[in-house]
Order: structure tokens, then C-alpha cells, then sequence
């Protein structure tokens, strides 16, 4: 499978890997968009949004926590930060593997930027 984010799992490329657990990588961003700026992946490859099954929903809910536990650590837990999930084309999404981008260390707005 030619799966980008498949390889920095399974080390076949590089990746600033910031934690790891039987389930879970979360590697920093080849492109940020804030001061950090973490991808927290699955180590099952699910390629959208409306791949997920019901059995993957506790693996949902690891990233999610994950993402919680990362923002604490780095200290803007409580200021706040943004979590955000792209599906499909016109969703954003350019890598066909779940993921969650964490981002934080800046002030965001909503709905632009
Ligand atoms: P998305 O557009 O939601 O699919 O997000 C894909 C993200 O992957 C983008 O923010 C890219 O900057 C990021 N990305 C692409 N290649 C790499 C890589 N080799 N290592 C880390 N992040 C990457
Ligand atoms: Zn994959």
C-alpha cells in the first residue's frame, strides 16, 4: 500500500516522531501552521473519516486523548488550542490516512484561520 503516512509508522521514511504507543503515532507536521503543530495518527491505516467502523471508535477516541495529553505537556492545555480533522477533497484532506492535526501556541479565529 502506498500509504505516506504507512511508512513513517513503519520507520520506512523519517518522521519527528514526538510519542508512540501500540496504537498511536504523533510525528510534527513537515509544514506547520502554528508553533506546533502534531499529527496523532492510528497505527491502523483507515483512509477517511467515513472509513471509521465501530470497532475503531476507542482508537478514535485515543487519538482525541492524545491530542489532550500532548497540549497539556507542551503547556497550552488551558489557554487552548485547535484539533482538526480533514475528510476528502473538498475537506482539505491531501493524505488518505487519518489523522488529527493538533495546533497550538497561537490565538486562532473561527471560521477564518
Ligand atoms: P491533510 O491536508 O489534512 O491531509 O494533512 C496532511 C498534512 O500532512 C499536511 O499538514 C502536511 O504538511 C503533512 N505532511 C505531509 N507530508 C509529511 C511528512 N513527510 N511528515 C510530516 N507531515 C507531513
Ligand atoms: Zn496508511
Amino acid at each position: 500500500m502506498n500509504c505516506l503516512f504507512c511508512k513513517i509508522i513503519d520507520h520506512e521514511i523519517p518522521g519527528d516522531i514526538v510519542f508512540e504507543d501500540d496504537e498511536v503515532l504523533a510525528f510534527n507536521d513537515i509544514n506547520p501552521q502554528a508553533p506546533t503543530h502534531i499529527l496523532i495518527v492510528p497505527k491502523k491505516h483507515i483512509a477517511t473519516l467515513n472509513d471509521i467502523e465501530e470497532g475503531d471508535l476507542p482508537l478514535v477516541g485515543r487519538l482525541q486523548n492524545t491530542a489532550a495529553r500532548l497540549a497539556a505537556e507542551r503547556g497550552f492545555a488551558e489557554e487552548g488550542y485547535r484539533v482538526v480533522m480533514n475528510c476528502n477533497e473538498a475537506g482539505g484532506q491531501t493524505v488518505y490516512h487519518i489523522h488529527m492535526h493538533l495546533m497550538g501556541g497561537r490565538r486562532f479565529t473561527w471560521p477564518a484561520g
